[in-house]
């Protein structure tokens, strides 16, 4: 460990900083999305608060891009920049969970794994990413959509308060009753608005063994097997949770050979609820059609909550986006069908996430986060190993996600959004909360220190 300012050129800092050519550099920097090759002057791993407050200040007053490392998820590469500073939160990754209240404190560079694993020890869950390496940072200041969200409500749906490291380097505690307008922004507003250091989370009772798994039918079964998941949907009550994908099937030994790595529809399902209760409820799903590998059994929550962990192998070349959907009629379905037989990259997969349930409950004023109300979440997540493909794989998904839009709502889902401009931040959020949230940033981050995110500028800029 360094000796606070003097090796590491970061006043009062602790932690290990990397520059170029150090050991541990290359791996530190890299990212989620192997397309994003960034080469920050400094990554300072921060140990605690006090490192965090350091390391803003630091690239404030030195001038450099700062860029926060959560898990490193994000598509755009948000968390790593050129020539400025990297501010590494992953050693901060401590949870926290009082069993008697169900209260969990998550540090700023936490992932879902861990986070998972600590509350599962207790019988409690907060609606998490659906692949375990997922940041609990970025994800929840993002809203955060999850299998048993239908349930539980978004990630954010859960946050009682949160410790933030302002551009001023002032510590805050934020919650509804302390810097209320900052607490509201956090949920849903991304990281614009300073370092989350710790995260608050009142945590609800779930599993620790739940019904789960997937259902994948033949690709040329597609629109009957989605049209019967959205009349499913329909009625369907708020235990139940997954998403209909368009997908390839993966090239496992349960799959039958003939099958593997070839288009295919699944049906993926959770209950968050009672297993036996799930099997009556599911019945509908679990007896349809002929599915050519049917999966859904009792499972561990946090092993449902890794189910997709080896679909998305970091290091691929990433290109995604999102919209929401306020109708799934046939001719929707019907257009992704017909483009997703002829998928270039077996990676790639389209979600359909349906809404409803305890999200769509919530006062729309609440959070940031706005258009709770929308059927459908659908998610564009193409994903190839050869840069050589790179325009092939991006120019497909914007023909599929064009397709699309005559289904869209006027909005977007922040965490799954690309690098796509200005308009579609604000579009994420509309116009009055839009507003709303640039007179914060004025009020926080007036300089927008944090801008390498979905980033909201403040007013005079
Ligand atoms: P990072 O790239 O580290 O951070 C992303 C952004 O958040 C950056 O702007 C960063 O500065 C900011 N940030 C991160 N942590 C903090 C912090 N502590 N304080 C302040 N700012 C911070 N999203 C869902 O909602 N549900 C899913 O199921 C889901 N699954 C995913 C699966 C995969 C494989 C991937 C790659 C992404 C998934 N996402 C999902 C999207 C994900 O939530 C967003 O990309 C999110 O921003 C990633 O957070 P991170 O901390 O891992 O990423």
């Amino acid at each position: 460990m360094a000796t606070p300012t003097v090796q590491s050129g970061i006043r009062g800092f602790r932690g290990e900083v990397l520059r170029p050519g150090d050991p541990g550099y290359d791996d530190a920097r890299r990212v989620f999305n192997g397309m994003v090759d960034r080469e920050p002057a400094l990554i300072a791993r921060c140990t605690g608060t006090d490192d965090v407050v350091a390391a803003v200040r630091h690239a404030r007053d030195a001038g450099l891009p700062l860029a926060v490392h959560g898990g490193g998820h994000g598509v755009v590469g948000h968390a790593v920049c050129d020539a400025g500073l990297m501010l590494d939160l992953r050693p901060m990754n401590r949870v926290q969970v009082q069993p008697s209240d169900g209260s969990v404190r998550a540090e700023g560079g936490a992932t879902w794994g861990q986070f998972d694993a600590a509350t599962q020890e207790h019988g409690l869950a907060v609606t998490g990413g659906r692949v375990s390496s997922t940041g609990v940072g970025g994800l929840t200041l993002g809203s955060g959509s999850g299998w048993v969200e239908r349930k539980l409500g978004y990630t954010c749906d859960s946050l009682t308060g949160a410790q933030v490291v302002t551009a001023a380097g002032e510590v805050l505690e934020v919650d509804a009753d302390h810097e209320p307008d900052l607490f509201w922004a956090l949920r849903g507003g991304g990281g614009n608005f300073g370092v989350v250091t710790r995260f608050d989370f009142r945590a609800h009772r779930l599993g620790p063994v739940l019904l789960g798994g997937m259902l994948l039918y033949r690709h040329e079964d597609a629109v009957d097997v989605v049209r019967h998941y959205r009349e499913f949907m329909a009625q369907a009550p708020d235990e139940v949770g997954g998403g209909a994908a368009l997908l390839s099937a993966p090239p496992e030994p349960f799959v039958p050979e003939a099958a593997r790595g070839r288009p295919a529809v699944g049906v993926i399902v959770v209950y968050a609820g009672d297993v036996e209760e799930g099997r009556t409820v599911l019945r509908p799903l679990l007896e349809y059609g002929s599915p050519v590998v049917s999966m859904v059994q009792p499972m561990p929550y946090t092993a449902i909550q890794q189910m997709l962990d080896t679909a998305y192998p970091a290091g691929m070349r990433n290109w995604w986006t999102a919209d929401f959907l306020r109708e799934l009629p046939d001719e929707a379905i019907e257009a992704a069908a017909t483009r997703t037989a002829g998928v270039p990259s077996p990676l790639t997969q389209v979600i359909l996430v349906p809404g409803g349930g305890a999200p769509a409950r919530v006062t729309p004023d609440a959070t940031a986060f706005d258009l709770r109300d929308a059927p459908w979440n659908v998610h564009f997540l193409s994903m190839w190993p050869d840069p050589a493909d790179d325009e092939r794989n991006i120019a497909w998904t914007r023909e599929l996600a064009g397709a699309l839009k005559p289904y869209a709502a006027a909005g977007a889902y922040l965490n799954f959004l690309g690098d796509e401009g200005p308009d579609r931040v604000r579009a994420a959020f509309g116009p009055e909360k839009y507003a709303r949230l640039v007179a914060l940033k004025d009020r926080y981050d007036s300089d927008n220190l944090f801008c390498l995110n979905q980033n909201i500028a403040p007013s005079g800029q």
